[in-house]
């Protein structure tokens, strides 16, 4: 049979997305830093969003980010572990526990103590860091107890690295959970795949 690579990316892009698991008192860190009604949607309208399971934007981005991680355990061995998972129970002011649940593209254990490294690709850089990429690595710190983040940014125009000292506390993050935003961002509704049902989009004029 005839070797398929564009299926073979295809299934590899399916099995990242699989390990996103849904709960419903489970938030992943990206939750936290987005439209907080897509996790809703999520939850209710799964299928919708199996489209962005092949964008080509995101598999360029993933592979990116695969083959940046390969490099770094190549050259670092023992001392950077990538996609790595840890989780954080929560009290909420009701009574009510969520879990929040964050992967990093990678951590080093060096000198520094523990180091977290996140990965973006983008096609611009413009505005680059962005708030939401800073903020997801801010909660980063707090959930992994990390020493600070570094974000770096490989875009068409620049390849660049910040250092994100900053973390978000335990309150900040129940403040997110109790308090939905949507959008966070007006731009999101143009990207969004829960654009087609939802009635608090939020349209950007083309002038
Ligand atoms: S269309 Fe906009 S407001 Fe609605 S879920 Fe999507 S991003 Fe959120």
């Amino acid at each position: 049979m005839r070797l398929d690579i564009v299926k073979f990316i295809y299934e590899l892009s399916k099995e990242e997305r699989e390990k996103h698991v849904r709960g419903q008192d489970v938030y992943w860190v990206s939750d936290l830093v987005r439209c907080s009604l897509k996790r809703d949607y999520e939850l209710r309208y799964p299928e919708l969003s199996l489209r962005e399971v092949f964008i080509p934007f995101y598999i360029s981005g993933s592979l990116i980010h695969r083959g940046l991680q390969e490099i770094l355990k190549e050259r670092f061995g023992d001392v950077i572990k990538t996609e790595v998972e840890e989780f954080k129970e929560l009290l909420l002011p009701d009574g009510g526990k969520v879990v929040i649940r964050g992967r990093a593209d990678a951590v080093i254990f060096g000198d520094e103590g523990k180091i977290g490294l996140e990965i973006k690709t983008s096609r611009s850089d413009i505005n680059i860091p962005h708030e939401q990429h800073l903020e997801q690595v801010m909660i980063y710190n707090w959930l992994m107890n990390l020493n600070y983040s570094l974000l770096i940014y490989i875009t068409s125009e620049r390849v660049a690295q910040f250092t994100v000292f900053d973390r978000f506390s335990e309150s900040d993050i129940v403040g997110r959970v109790v308090n939905p935003i949507f959008p966070r961002y007006v731009w999101e509704c143009n990207y969004c795949v829960y654009s087609v049902l939802c009635p608090y989009k939020k349209s950007v004029s083309s002038k």
